[in-house]
């Protein structure tokens, strides 16, 4: 007996032949897929299941995965909104200072939400500001994740390099590295889950070369290796970046973190936008994976990663959406669709297919977070993480290619999104929480957050 049977979509599957099926059927059983195949189910499949879904004129595909994401703010943005990365983190600093647990919560859950409306099954979390007394920060998201129902990987963040030092961040909202190795530990101990079809996953996580100290990047990297769980940070995002690592270190991004123990088939690295050759075939030779921000790297001016040469080198890469004050749309399809025209904009229409770009924010997001063996494809025995996109409608019918029309048309209505085999979006809304609720808790976070910045 089956939980869920779709029938009659066009299938996306990811797999290792990235096969296609025009009327295909799925089969969904105790959270996991436990058949996809050509043709509509059998009556006896459809007969025992408890719920058949005509999926006519749909497109299913692996459900997406955000690779990189702030969630806490979603609450703050339209900030600074014509500025540097530079002159956007110093203003933006003194607001998020005054984060707390309740403001936390509703920021997440409002980011988590809009996520799930947008395709998006699996997100990671960076979060690094933990202002004193703020309370249970990465508690709060937690429980914010699990409300929506979006399987999770935050990581504990950190910032311990303040102005005092050199570094770029004000000294109220960096913390002790003591503190941060332990509040660390303490995150993994509670919150990640090395089992099978983990709803929750933890990595360590300290921001930028610019706001944290090399002691703290190394210790972090031997904590995170002792627990066996993965690694993550910002590295190469911009040229003033680059000038602060070779002013300060005396040597590129990439070879300072190197020296670090900070490459690796455990890390992953947000942006990755200034690299050379010599960096791209360094984080080929050691498994290092990146997470592409093309709208949060427009956005901020930073500039577009070279995603066409880091695949080719064999660079596992998977999208983000990046924190919501520099990308306002928090829409991770949008990421696809970015992803796809920002290559062929800088290298030239052969630089990324449509089919490649999808593939960014499914298997890629998978390889990127370790877990390709259980998402970021639809096949029998992995994880039921699925996105069902209507394309019969007004803006896509008639379209020749719907995998076409879902990477460079416009959004598609989400007719179904399953985490788990759970329900979570139903025809653009969400069903596991009140949409309302969500924006009106965020609209009062964001004010509370700008009276505290006076
Ligand atoms: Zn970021």
């Amino acid at each position: 007996m089956s939980d869920l049977v779709l029938d009659g979509a066009t299938v996306v599957t990811m797999d290792a032949d990235r096969s296609e099926y025009a009327a295909a059927h799925v089969v969904v059983t105790d959270g996991r897929i436990a058949a996809v195949a050509p043709g509509p189910a059998t009556q006896d499949v459809r007969r025992t299941a408890d719920r058949v879904l005509d999926a006519t004129g749909c497109l299913l595909t692996p459900g997406l995965v955000n690779t990189h994401q702030h969630l806490y703010q979603w609450v703050t943005r339209g900030h600074a909104v014509d500025s540097t990365l530079f002159q956007w983190l110093t203003t933006l600093y003194p607001v998020w200072a005054g984060i707390d647990e309740e403001t936390v919560r509703a920021s997440a859950a409002a980011a988590l939400g809009w996520l799930a409306r947008t395709g998006c099954t699996t997100t990671t979390d960076h979060h690094y500001v933990f202002p004193r007394r703020a309370g249970d920060l990465l508690a709060a998201e937690v429980s914010a994740a699990a409300e929506v129902g979006l399987r999770f990987h935050p990581t504990r963040g950190s910032m311990d390099l303040g102005a005092s030092q050199g570094g770029l961040p004000p000294d109220s909202v960096v913390e002790d590295l003591d503190d941060v190795l332990t509040a660390t530990e303490d995150a993994i101990t509670r919150f990640h889950d090395p089992t099978p079809g983990a709803m929750v996953r933890v990595a360590v996580a300290p921001c930028s070369p610019f706001s944290v100290t090399a002691k703290l990047m190394t210790e972090a990297a031997e904590l995170a290796r002792r627990h066996g769980v993965r690694l993550h940070t910002h590295l190469a995002e911009t040229t003033d970046e680059e000038h602060f690592c070779r002013e300060r270190f005396g040597a590129s991004p990439t070879d300072y973190v190197e020296s670090l123990g900070w490459l690796g088939d455990d890390v992953w690295m947000a942006h990755a936008v200034h690299l050379s050759d010599a960096d791209v075939a360094r984080f080929a030779a050691t498994g290092t994976g990146v997470a592409h921000c093309p709208s949060s790297n427009a956005r901020l001016g930073a500039g577009i990663a070279r995603v066409p040469e880091l695949r080719a080198a064999g660079v596992a890469v998977g999208l983000g959406v990046d924190g919501a004050a520099s990308n306002e749309a928090g829409s991770l399809l949008e990421e696809v669709r970015h992803a796809a025209l920002f290559a062929r904009a800088r290298s030239g229409p052969d630089a990324l297919t449509v089919r490649n770009a999808l593939e960014l924010a499914t298997l890629g997001g998978a390889q990127v977070l370790g877990r390709a063996d259980e998402i970021g494809s639809v096949e029998p025995g992995k994880l039921a993480d699925l996105a069902l996109w209507r394309m019969d409608t007004l803006p896509h019918a008639g379209i020749a290619d719907p995998v076409a029309a879902l990477v460079l048309g416009s959004p598609p209505p989400l007719q179904l999104l399953v985490v788990g085999g759970r329900t979570v979006v139903e025809r653009d809304r969400l069903v596991t929480v009140d949409e309302e609720r969500l924006a009106r808790d965020a609209e009062s976070a964001a004010r509370t957050l700008l009276r505290r910045a006076g």
